[in-house]
């Protein structure tokens, strides 16, 4: 019988803008500009009942710029959380990279894979039996060196980059979990 401290768990990555909030083409950090991709709820209650933890990886570099602050992403995240607690599919974590790699070099920012594998210690994660999900190759990028599988969403993804590859997260939500 396996004891608690070897049980391992699986988790969806995800990323956040282009795969849970829409894309504007410019930094998201209030309420009002955070409009949610159709289908991200239905694909993360689907994840959710086949266990997947579900687990927020994204690049906050406007922080770094001085475009916006910790606590506004914070406080946007806790608004964010909230509505997947509503609709039935809690976050497990969230975590973002405040660094800019036009102001100072990190290791934490993706494409390193530094968030997701802290992610995986912590919450006891398998990532070989999770994926890694994102609209950009650096997410790409750092979901295959923490060892995860991948999927690309949107036209930003090259489809033979990663595992597999959705035009949108509604499509990802009707066909992934086939
Ligand atoms: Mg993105």
């Amino acid at each position: 019988m396996k004891t608690t401290s070897e049980i391992l768990y699986k988790a969806i990555f995800l990323d956040r803008d282009g795969v849970i909030n829409q894309e504007m083409g410019t930094y998201v950090y209030t309420w009002e500009n955070f409009k949610f991709e159709s289908g991200i709820f239905d694909f993360c209650r689907k994840a959710t009942s086949l266990g997947y933890k579900l687990i927020v990886i994204t690049n906050q570099g406007g922080i770094a710029k001085g475009i916006y602050t910790r606590e506004q992403t914070e406080h946007l995240h806790k608004q964010m959380q909230s509505m997947f607690s509503a609709e039935g599919c809690s976050l497990t974590g969230i975590y973002y990279s405040p660094f800019h790699k036009d102001i100072s070099k990190n290791i934490m920012s993706k494409p390193s894979d530094w968030m997701i594998t802290r992610a995986c210690s912590i919450h006891k994660i398998d990532p070989q039996q999770s994926w890694m999900i994102g609209d950009k190759p650096r997410d790409i990028a750092a979901g295959l060196r923490a060892g995860c599988r991948t999927v690309g969403i949107g036209a930003e993804v090259s489809p033979n980059l990663a595992d597999r590859w959705f035009d949108s997260m509604a499509s990802a939500a009707q066909h992934f979990f086939e």
